[in-house]
């Protein structure tokens, strides 16, 4: 029998091991607690939630709701106890955490194919096939050998800027032009007027920030700090900083003020608001960037957000089956590999399993863009390496689908839940 070690016993950790464990692989799975926690952590037992007590919607008309329903297809046991501790939350999938918590782990503490290490890791086998699925908060001397084994693509806080849907941005409002670049445009431009740019930066300079915790006392680099700390030092550092209007081959004189928008993925449905890292709450956010006048009735994929979280740069890092390029033993899962949020870990953490028996078998069937599951994975692989930050699932990591618009999150889901269940049994040999 095969043996593979999972180093942490949160969402992914656990996933993962009963996944394997599932499917007649050895586990020896370390945890640091109850000796040792973080300091988000309180309780002795795994798969603690941090924060809040949902996995967000079950619906179908959301990508969360997808990647649920995939998930159930491919039995993940950590979603199955989350279904068993349910507490009425309307369509939310929330838990009675305490529940949640004993019910996973006495599956795991019960499994024959599972051993149990409680100790803290402090250096990685190398030699072995290994899981790490240590989270946002892996201790600092793990955090270190990571250091060692990767050097400067570990990080320690992330620096998310929003995402939009392409097709929700008034393009009668912007221009496409590089910057300093005489070659034709990939980035949209939103103009702002004067008057514009000071109402925006009134209303940034006076909104509300998320609180964040003591130990995420912000402890960011200059040339990344949130956009509305950049604009609270003046009126003009933002119109020549991130939002500066020169540097563009225009008729006439450069704009007073714009906003880049960056290709997201392949297909262009997605763009990223450059240098728009921000703490600002998610309503606040909504409310002030649609004062740009572009992004007047704009959809975010994802809101920006700022923590203290400990992630590798995947598309620099890792094949596309999550194991370093340089050392193929040595897989990552969950918020480390650079997927965020409660559901995504535990997606990851099955994702992990699967590409680990392949492994170990010698076999080869990636899941594709067209699965919530394989979108996910697919973007930590094929993001860009150059400021890579953690996302969560959204419709936009899905390859499209040529559909009228009123159809189209039916159609994707549709195909994804028939391609799970047409791929089910070949993805675990
Ligand atoms: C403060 C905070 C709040 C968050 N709130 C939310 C939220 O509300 N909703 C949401 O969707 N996501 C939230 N997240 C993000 C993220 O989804 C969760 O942190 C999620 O639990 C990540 O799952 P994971 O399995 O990757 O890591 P974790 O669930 O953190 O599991 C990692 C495990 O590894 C153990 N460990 C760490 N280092 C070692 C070591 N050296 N040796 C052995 N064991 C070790 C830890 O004790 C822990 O049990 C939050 C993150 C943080 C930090």
């Amino acid at each position: 029998m095969k043996t593979v070690t999972v180093l942490g016993a949160g969402l992914a950790g656990c996933e993962a091991s009963l996944q394997l464990a599932n499917h007649g692989i050895k586990v020896e799975l370390y945890e640091q607690k109850p000796k040792k926690f973080s300091p988000a952590h309180k309780n002795k037992n795994f798969c603690e939630l941090v924060c809040s007590n949902t996995f967000k919607s079950t619906s179908l008309e959301f990508a969360t709701g997808l990647l649920k329903a995939e998930l159930q297809i491919l039995d993940s046991p950590v979603l199955s106890c989350a279904y068993k501790c349910r507490v009425p939350a309307g369509d939310a999938l929330a838990v009675d955490r305490e529940k949640f918590a004993q019910l996973v782990t006495d599956m795991v503490k019960n499994h024959k194919n599972i051993k149990i290490i409680e100790q803290e890791v402090t250096k990685i086998p190398l030699d072995k096939p290994v899981i790490i699925a240590t989270g946002p908060l892996t201790s600092d001397d793990l955090a270190k050998e990571l250091q060692n084994l990767v050097g400067e693509s570990f990080y320690f806080y992330d620096a998310l800027a929003p995402i939009v849907y392409a097709d929700s941005v008034d393009m009668s409002k912007t221009f496409v032009a590089d910057r300093w670049s005489n070659s034709d445009g990939d980035h949209i431009n939103c103009v702002l007027t004067k008057e514009e740019y000071l109402k925006f930066w009134q209303e940034l300079v006076n909104a509300k920030r998320v609180q964040l915790k003591s130990f995420e006392n912000e402890k960011v680099f200059e040339g990344c700090l949130p956009v509305e700390v950049m604009a609270k030092r003046g009126e003009d550092v933002l119109r020549f900083g991130p939002m500066k209007g020169v540097g563009f081959k225009l008729e006439g004189k450069n704009p007073y003020a714009v906003l880049q928008l960056r290709k997201e993925n392949i297909e262009g449905n997605l763009y990223n608001m450059v240098g728009f890292q921000t703490n600002l709450t998610y309503p606040e956010q909504k409310r002030v960037f649609s004062l740009i006048p572009a992004l007047k009735n704009v959809e975010f994929a994802r809101y920006g957000a700022m923590h203290r979280n400990s992630y590798i740069n995947a598309p620099k890092l890792l094949t596309n089956k999550f194991n370093l390029k340089t050392n193929p033993n040595i897989f990552f899962a969950g918020q480390i590999s650079g997927v965020e949020g409660y559901l995504e870990s535990i997606a990851s953490g099955c994702l992990c399993a699967i590409y680990m028996i392949q492994y170990l078998n010698g076999s080869e069937n990636i899941l594709s863009s067209r699965t919530a599951l394989g979108a996910l994975g697919n973007y930590l692989v094929c993001a860009s390496e150059i400021n890579f930050q953690p996302m969560h699932i959204t419709w936009g990591l899905l390859s499209p689908i040529n559909a009228p618009k009123d159809k189209k999150k039916q159609m994707l889901a549709e195909r994804a839940l028939n391609e799970i269940k047409n791929i089910k049994e070949q993805l675990w040999m």
